[in-house]
């Protein structure tokens, strides 16, 4: 009886498998993360003979795209998701931060969540990541940044780790960042390594409190832990750059007060034109630009509220009146499981739309690029 009950066990475990492994095969690796990150329907303006010629003449920098987290070769023009190299390079991107995301909680609750559950985990499986990533968080870094090391060997891009690098304006250059230093694993041997591997901005937290600091998502929200201000000390040091989207209001607020030079938002809605959970605040705004920060206006919805060009440029009109133009930027947040009104290579439509909001020229050189170039070339050494 037990004999017969053991191989009905081990029959259906194997079937299980088989039927994972063909739907593996069948649907790609790319098929989980590509049906979330989408574009929907949007009305979209035609664009402008000068809003085009405008944007080709742009030095564009976004802050932050989770391209990195696609399961699809990133090197080819897709129709899956928002952003891959050729596209990105169609929208003339001179610069583009790509985030590795190492852990998120399941359902990705914007008000509450604890470290217990894993999205990555089964993610890592079915994109066939190596073994060491799949329990180890610090791997999942690791393996993220070998992944654009790859990508750079074909000169599709430029891995961008030094302020000199900064200068050579050569597109499309690519800085490697994090989200959420739960990476850390607590460890701070760990922050060498990942500094090691290249990453140069590092984002506090995600979407759940962790060993350097409160989340905006997190159960307690709390400040930064002892081991998050030696970890915070060490990136100025370094001059790793200071992301604060998703940290807890409490730890946006310490960082500021302990840090000299300036940190970035690098995605974020503001609350003036979209008043949700993550959103900056007015105060918080204002205190990023006293710092001499930049603000990354996100293109998703619930930043926004409004996904069309024209929304992105009333959230970006809502900084620039409140600070001054100096301190506001892109930071599309494209494929990061987001929901957008257009892909990467449609870029030259935000630029079209501050023209239509009457910004000057200068002033759109400066929020499609140029404070985000001279943020990072304050920090990076
Ligand atoms: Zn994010």
């Amino acid at each position: 009886m037990l004999k017969k009950i053991g191989f009905g066990l081990l029959l259906m475990v194997a079937l299980v498998f088989v039927a994972a492994l063909a739907a593996n095969v069948y649907l790609g690796r790319d098929y989980f993360i590509s049906s979330v990150s989408r574009v929907l329907p949007t009305e979209l303006q035609e664009l402008s003979d000068e809003g085009k010629r405008l944007h080709q003449n742009l030095w564009v920098v976004d802050l932050h795209n989770d391209l990195l987290l696609a399961g699809r070769d990133a090197t080819e023009w897709g129709t899956a998701g928002h952003s891959d190299i050729p596209r990105l390079q169609a929208g003339n991107m001179g610069l583009q931060v790509l985030s590795a995301v190492i852990k998120v909680p399941f359902g990705l609750n914007p008000e509450h969540n604890d470290d217990k559950s894993d999205m990555v985990l089964p993610l890592a499986i079915w994109q066939h990541w190596p073994v060491r990533t799949w329990f180890d968080l610090t791997e999942r870094a690791l393996y993220q940044a070998e992944k654009l090391k790859k990508i750079a060997e074909t000169d599709a891009v430029h891995l961008v780790t030094t302020k000199a690098q900064l200068q050579s304006r050569k597109p499309l250059g690519v800085i490697l960042a994090i989200e959420g230093l739960h990476a850390l694993e607590g460890d701070e041997k760990n922050y060498q390594r990942l500094y090691d591997a290249g990453y140069r901005m590092m984002g506090l937290a995600h979407f759940f409190d962790n060993k350097v600091s409160g989340s905006a998502h997190g159960v307690n929200k709390g400040p930064l832990t002892d081991f998050g201000r030696r970890i915070v000390k060490r990136m100025q040091d370094d001059g790793v750059v200071i992301d604060l989207a998703h940290t807890s209001p409490a730890a946006i607020k310490e960082v500021l007060a302990m840090v000299s030079g300036p940190v970035v938002i690098s995605h974020t809605g503001v609350k003036g034109t979209c008043p949700s959970m993550r959103n900056l605040s007015d105060e918080q705004i204002s205190s990023i630009a006293a710092g001499g920060g930049v603000i990354g206006i996100g293109f998703w919805t619930t930043a926004l509220c409004d996904i069309t060009p024209d929304g992105i440029v009333k959230a970006i009109r809502y900084v620039t009146d409140l600070v001054g133009v100096e301190y506001v930027a892109l930071g599309t947040d494209y494929d990061g499981a987001t929901k957008v009104g257009f892909s990467a290579d449609k870029l030259a439509l935000i630029t079209d739309a501050l023209l239509r909001a009457k910004f000057s020229e200068h002033e759109i050189r400066l929020i499609m690029g140029e404070n985000t170039q001279r943020v990072l070339g304050q920090i990076l050494h």
